[in-house]
């Protein structure tokens, strides 16, 4: 059998990845028929195919390459922990230094007395093991009727039975049988969607009160936790009205309802600040990380807690861990991360410069006859595509149909901009320097007008 490379012909890549590989969230007919586009490798915000194209990638993969792509400390400590120790568990009665090192760096780093982490392989795991510790935690306290959890319509929290249930994807719910029992979705609060009349700020407080009302409804003892992303991401980006999170904040503290931050996206800079909820903030009883805690070199994410929730469940075995829980190789990559994002001062940097920088020309944008508004925290961002400004109206197509076509030209003009519905989302590493971004920016408004020029052409404007 011949090997397959990098320098294989595309086509046969193509044909040899339709006849096995089976690809997430894909309907793996179609891009069969289609052609899947081979990345072939990647430095610093591009990307490169197998035809040798340079695309610039404007979503830092999913959402998780924060110190951009090729970065030799990171291989190097790879190899390094793989010859030393490549493998051991933590489960009984051992532990390793990467596992020591790491949960240290983050009690560090993480707001609050948000000092205790319990490792896991992905964000959904990590979501997962907040379910079991956090009913579990309510039963030590001898309230076992205390497993409701409170999410958010749209929100994403992972693809495993259990975090696609604290989701509220209603596609996701429509196949295998999720959402799993005592889960309860509440309304988002998205403006620009379902805004209606009202202002952001009444909005925000109206959607936030939305919580109250479903603790009232189901009962302050049946209710264990509130689950969000402090800007919800694969949603669209949505920058929560001013009014939302300290609402939120005050309704979790009156009724003792632990906050549980989805931090997945949000953390390790990704708003301006080393997590979404200084941000936006928040008091959040337990954080989700995973992403940017690695910067995607390494799949590692981790559930960190209170000292109030670690110290109830110090006290029984808690039954629950994964074969990669605190994975050594894992855990010294994103340590050698954490040690760039720090040394590189790339956090204040965002903050301070690309940030703001990136936020001017983003907002600029609603100048183009498709936008209806600009969106942006940190490094994540969207715009809204509507036919109208003034009425926030949608297309006469299917929803998502004007935000394929844009994504479709933006990848055509080299930049990965991802779709959700008809807003368009960024999140680009976040090392992605000025000229870069003007980069991006020009790269954005070709999609913009090449998607303009076709739905015109199809009637849809
Ligand atoms: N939570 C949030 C907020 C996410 O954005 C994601 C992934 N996009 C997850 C959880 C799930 O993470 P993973 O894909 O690593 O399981």
């Amino acid at each position: 059998m011949t090997a397959i490379t990098n320098h294989m012909p595309t086509e046969e890549l193509q044909a040899l990845d339709a006849a096995h590989h089976m690809h997430p969230f894909t309907a793996n007919g179609e891009l069969a028929d289609k052609g899947v586009r081979v990345i072939t490798r990647a430095k610093g915000v591009y990307l490169t195919d197998s035809e040798g194209c340079e695309i610039l990638d404007g979503m830092a993969g999913l959402w998780c390459v924060n110190i951009g792509y090729g970065r030799d400390e990171l291989a190097d400590i790879a190899a390094r922990q793989m010859r030393e120790l490549p493998y051991y568990n933590t489960f009984f009665q051992t532990t390793h230094v990467p596992a020591i090192a790491l949960a240290d760096k983050i009690a560090e780093l993480t707001p609050g007395d948000l000092n205790h982490v319990f490792f896991a392989g992905s964000g959904s795991e990590a979501n997962d093991t907040n379910i079991r510790m956090v009913r579990h935690y309510w039963a030590l306290k001898g309230k076992p009727d205390k497993s409701i959890f409170i999410s958010r319509k749209n929100a994403y929290h992972g693809s495993s039975v259990g975090s696609g249930s604290l989701g509220g994807m209603s596609a996701m719910h429509a196949q295998g049988g999720i959402p799993i029992p005592d889960i309860h979705h509440i309304e988002q609060p998205h403006w620009w969607a379902e805004g209606g009349e009202s202002s952001p700020e009444d909005f925000g407080l109206t959607r936030a009160r939305a919580l109250e009302d479903a603790i009232l409804e189901l009962g302050e003892d049946r209710v264990a936790a509130f689950i969000a992303e402090p800007v919800q991401g694969a949603g669209g980006v949505i920058v929560p009205p001013e009014t939302y999170w300290p609402e939120i904040q005050r309704i979790c503290d009156k009724y003792e309802i632990l906050l549980i931050a989805d931090e997945v996206i949000c953390g390790f800079g990704r708003t301006g600040n080393w997590f979404g909820s200084e941000t936006m903030g928040i008091r959040p009883d337990i954080i989700t990380i995973a992403k940017g805690l690695s910067s995607g070199y390494a799949p590692i994410a981790a559930s960190v807690v209170s000292e109030e929730i670690a110290g109830v469940i110090a006290s029984d075995e808690f039954n629950h861990g994964y074969t990669y829980s605190g994975h050594p190789v894992a855990a010294a990559v994103a340590l050698e991360n954490i040690r760039i994002l720090e040394e590189e001062q790339i956090v204040d940097q965002v903050r301070v410069d690309t940030g703001p920088y990136l936020k001017e020309k983003w907002e600029s944008l609603v100048d183009h006859p498709l936008v209806g508004e600009a969106k942006i925290v940190g490094m994540m961002a969207s715009i809204a595509l509507t036919p109208d400004k003034k009425t926030r109206a949608k297309f006469a197509a299917d929803e998502g149909t004007v935000g394929l076509i844009c994504r479709e030209k933006s990848f055509a003009n080299n930049l990965i901009m991802r779709h959700v519905g008809d807003r368009m989302v960024i999140s680009p590493p976040l090392v992605i320097s000025r000229s870069e971004i003007d980069l991006m920016i020009k790269r954005a408004r070709l999609a913009l007008d090449d998607c303009l020029e076709q739905i015109t052409g199809d009637g849809l404007m």
